[in-house]
């Protein structure tokens, strides 16, 4: 055995540059390319490897150094005919025998470890959405040396920072404040809430800022470089990031196009005064209003209604069109509709805001529509009327790519443009707008541009309302399927007649399973209630996985569960549920 001590390899035009993560422990044994500092510059991090395999005696940097080539990181006891296996390192005996020491000359490894941050990038991804971030650490994982270009100073885009996770965060204070309401039926209650805003300000603020931090941390264990700009295209081949410190080329071998979705406005409406809010400026939770109107009965504005009402707002939604959530089965909708009824100032459908003025004792607003006043004052309106793709913003004709008319950037299978080595992912490349769709496209934009066989062909992309009750839907709806002329069997397990459902005080949802007539296959889901979101994970595995209505029934769902539903409802399909009551026609006979 010798002792050897391994130094700061040959780094390119790195100097000083600072110790930020010391990734090994005295005592430990690591194998040759382990990970065992990581160095950051102004430009890039990097992960320097072991040269050899054997046991760390001493650490000889601290974390804050600033370290060049040749600069001891540190001492490891290593097997005598381990350094000979060290391939192309250069090996330094130092020091007397008795110390028995010598410094190593690690070479960098190309893509995923030590190499300089450059002009160019085997991958740039340009967006670090759940969609972006998620395609450059899997490219790097797979060997590719990766440039994730954001402009914004944390990772995550809008789904981590001003989308889903803050949005969920809130709706779970509102849904706990819910409960405990209703808890006075079952006989128990407290006081009235006392709200702290600043308080709940800053605990979504910390679950955003946890999730966050762990991005930047992935982001450098991987050795991905995060250059901080706008990304524009210059041509096929290359990029001009708009930085603080100016504009940067940047050339790659393929894009990544993740750069997601904004909110739209609606023209003529005072956008720019604050109490005009969209839904990232509703989740900062500046005060709440006494009076909100929510221009959008969507997801969106469903779920920042429900968190402003449990807050104490009145609330008054507006929607356009005569129904709630358009595109979901009205059946999954209407339990929903009926308890926002019952809890919000107004609920208008089928109704217009067709003008709004911004004035000093509130924003007041004109309506068209059946049983609206034709004018009404706010303290504020939030307008969430849909979202809009950020594919006009890239320069994308100096790159070759099409983008359609409303800043789509059409895609094939394999998440590849028109440019067969530019690809996109997420939001920008269409409905739905979904997170978790991202993040599939982003792995197999990275898994295709590493020369795997994938392609993004899921049987179905589930959508959830986090609104009280959630609603959840996958596959194919009961009316489309009706009006598509498929033969379907439709099957409701009501939660009337769940006993977890009626313990827990909520007993108006249900669970709905849509089986193709002819074999009886799964073909889509539909849930409406508590937990539905967490539910319909079930039905896109049967999915995917080809189960039937038998497959479903005899799948032993834990007791007392709202899982259970779903069991229950195949158990209608398939014609042996005892929880109900079933005609003899369409019970299965033993
Ligand atoms: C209030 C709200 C709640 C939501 N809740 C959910 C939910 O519960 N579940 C769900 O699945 N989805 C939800 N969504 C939708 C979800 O946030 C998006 O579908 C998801 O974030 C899309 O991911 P993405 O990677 O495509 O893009 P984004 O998350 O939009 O990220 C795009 C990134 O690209 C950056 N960018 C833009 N232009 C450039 C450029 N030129 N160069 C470099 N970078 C650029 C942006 O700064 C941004 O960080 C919600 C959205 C909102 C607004």
């Amino acid at each position: 055995m010798a002792l050897i001590q391994v130094a700061v390899p040959d780094i390119g035009e790195f100097e000083d540059v600072e110790v930020i993560e010391i990734l090994v422990a005295v005592g430990q044994r690591v194998a040759r390319e382990d990970s065992l500092v990581t160095l950051e510059s102004d430009k890039a991090s990097v992960e320097i490897p072991s040269p050899y395999e054997g046991v760390v005696r001493e650490i000889l940097l601290s974390l804050g150094d600033l370290v060049s080539e040749g600069a001891p990181m540190v001492a490891m006891e290593v097997a005598d005919d381990a350094r000979a296996g060290a391939g192309g390192l250069v090996v330094r005996e130092k020091g007397t025998p008795e110390q028995a020491r010598a410094t190593v000359t690690g070479r960098p490894r190309s893509g995923d470890t030590a190499r300089r941050a450059g002009d160019h990038a085997e991958v740039v991804v340009m967006g670090a959405g759940p969609g972006g971030y998620t395609a450059a650490f899997r490219a790097a994982d797979l060997g590719k040396q990766v440039t994730l270009v954001e402009p914004e100073a944390t990772l995550g885009g809008v789904c981590l920072n001003v989308g889903c996770i803050p949005s969920k965060a809130l709706l779970h204070i509102a849904g706990v404040m819910e409960e405990v309401a209703e808890l006075r039926d079952q006989g128990v209650s407290y006081g009235d809430p006392q709200v702290d805003l600043g308080r709940i300000r800053s605990h979504k603020d910390g679950v955003v800022g946890t999730l966050t931090g762990g991005l930047a941390r992935l982001a450098k264990q991987r050795g991905v470089e995060v250059l901080r700009g706008i990304g524009r295209f210059a041509n096929p081949n290359a990029l001009e990031v708009e930085t603080a410190d100016g504009v940067r080329p940047l050339t790659f071998d393929a894009a990544i196009i993740a750069v997601g979705s904004r909110s739209v406005d609606i023209p003529d409406f005072p956008h720019e005064d604050p109490r005009v809010m969209d839904s990232t400026a509703a989740l900062e939770l500046g005060e709440i209003p006494e009076r909100l109107l929510v221009v959008g009965g969507g997801i969106i504005g469903l779920e920042m209604a429900t968190v402003y009402h449990a807050l104490g707002s009145r609330i008054t939604v507006v929607e356009l069109l005569e129904v709630l959530m358009t595109g979901v089965d009205r059946d999954l909708v209407r339990p929903l509709h009926k308890r926002l009824e019952a809890r919000f100032e107004n609920l208008f459908t089928g109704t217009k805001v067709t003008a709004m003025t911004a004035r000093g004792d509130g924003i007041w607003v004109s309506l068209e529509g059946e049983g609206a006043p034709a004018e009404d004052r706010f303290d504020r309106v939030l307008v969430a009327v849909g979202r809009r793709p950020n594919g006009d913003r890239l320069r994308a004709e100096l790159a070759g790519v099409h983008v359609d008319e409303r800043g789509f950037i059409p895609v094939d299978e394999r998440c590849r443009t028109n440019v067969p080595h530019i690809y996109a992912i997420g939001d920008v490349t269409g409905p739905p707008l979904l997170a978790h769709k991202a993040t599939h496209e982003g792995k197999t934009a990275a898994e295709v541009i590493a020369g795997l066989p994938a392609a993004f062909d899921p049987a179905t992309i589930p959508s959830v309302a986090y609104t009280d009750p959630e609603i959840a839907w996958m596959g194919l709806g009961e009316e489309a399927a009706r009006e598509q002329g498929i033969e379907i069997r439709v099957a409701k397990f009501p939660w009337a007649a769940s006993g977890r459902a009626l313990g827990s005080g909520r007993s108006e949802g249900f669970t709905k399973l849509i089986f193709s007539a002819t074999d009886r296959s799964l073909l889509g889901a539909g849930i409406t209630g508590v937990h539905a979101g967490d539910l319909i994970a079930e039905a896109v595995l049967a999915l995917e996985m080809g189960a039937d209505a038998e497959d479903l029934s005899l799948t032993i769902h834990p007791h007392p569960t709202f899982s259970e539903s779903i069991g229950m409802a195949a158990e209608v399909a398939h014609g042996t549920v005892t929880d109900l009551y079933l005609p003899r026609s369409r019970r299965k006979p033993g």
